[in-house]
């Protein structure tokens, strides 16, 4: 049987989160748990909740802790999760929210905090060319577009463009990725459990460096790839562990499977 694992991706908005995340739940088998999609899947509904998360979403701002907290703690208490593990994509955001996921999940422990590394002019570029399936949520960008009138490939839902994939929205969330999320990187590299890959290449290559992370640390953890100097991150202490597999440069980023 696969052995499970409990992930955490980390990563700027476009840095492909949500790509590599899909991966690892096919291989890992085990449930990919992003908030954006569950809020954006609470807005489509008009739930409650989701005519409360509108306004924070279409303005790029973090939803209310005590909502997004209440919202995964019911998805980690289902079978699934507990029985297999999970990747969870957009959160924890804050490090209050990382410190409250500690205590949802004790006696366990996260396993892996994966951080896709892409520079902020690179995310930029990728978050005003992406378009995404309102259905199933499958992304593609301006220059990789679905076969057909922008029609999902996979379900054939309506492709577009998010609303929070403005100019001025995506300049907010990139902002409060800096000030409120990026001090996720120090947390986690000071617990011994933060690996960088470098995210800007080819999304294949990215994806078999995760692999290779995540199976090294499932055969006992005696692998850790060499150290890749990072322009845009600041040291942290506490040893952190960085891949330095190749990068493939000038690969498509959004042609993308999503289930
Ligand atoms: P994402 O799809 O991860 O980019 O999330 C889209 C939006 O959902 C964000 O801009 C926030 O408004 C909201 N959101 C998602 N995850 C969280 C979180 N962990 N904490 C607060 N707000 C969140």
């Amino acid at each position: 049987m696969v052995p499970g694992a409990r992930l955490i991706v980390l990563g700027k908005q476009g840095a492909g989160k949500g790509t590599q995340c899909v991966r690892l739940s096919h291989r890992y088998v085990i449930p990919h748990i992003s908030t954006g999609d569950m809020l954006r899947a609470e807005v489509k509904s008009r739930t409650p909740l989701g005519l409360e998360a509108r306004r924070y979403l279409d303005a790029g701002d973090l939803i209310p802790d005590a909502i997004v907290l209440a919202m995964v703690a019911a998805r980690l208490d289902r079978d699934d999760t507990r029985t297999r593990g999970f990747v969870l994509d957009g959160f924890p955001r804050t490090v209050a929210q990382a410190d409250s996921l500690d205590e949802l999940l004790k006696p366990v422990e996260i396993d892996l905090v994966l951080d896709l590394v892409v520079p902020t002019s690179m995310v930029l570029e990728r978050l005003l060319s992406r378009r995404v399936c309102e259905d199933c949520g499958a992304i593609y960008s301006t220059s990789a577009p679905p076969k057909l009138n922008w029609t999902c490939d996979i379900c054939g839902g309506e492709v577009l463009q998010r609303e929070d994939d403005t100019e001025e929205a995506i300049r907010n969330r990139l902002e409060l990725y800096d000030s409120s999320t990026a001090p996720l990187v120090a947390r986690y590299a000071a617990l011994g459990k933060l690996v960088e890959v470098p995210g800007a290449g080819n999304p294949d290559e990215v994806t078999k460096e995760l692999f290779a992370v995540i199976d090294a640390y499932q055969h006992g953890g005696e692998f850790f790839p060499p150290t890749l100097p990072s322009k845009e991150r600041p040291a942290v202490s506490g040893g952190p562990a960085v891949s330095g597999g190749p990068v493939a440069s000038g690969g498509p980023f959004d042609t993308v499977e999503r289930t």
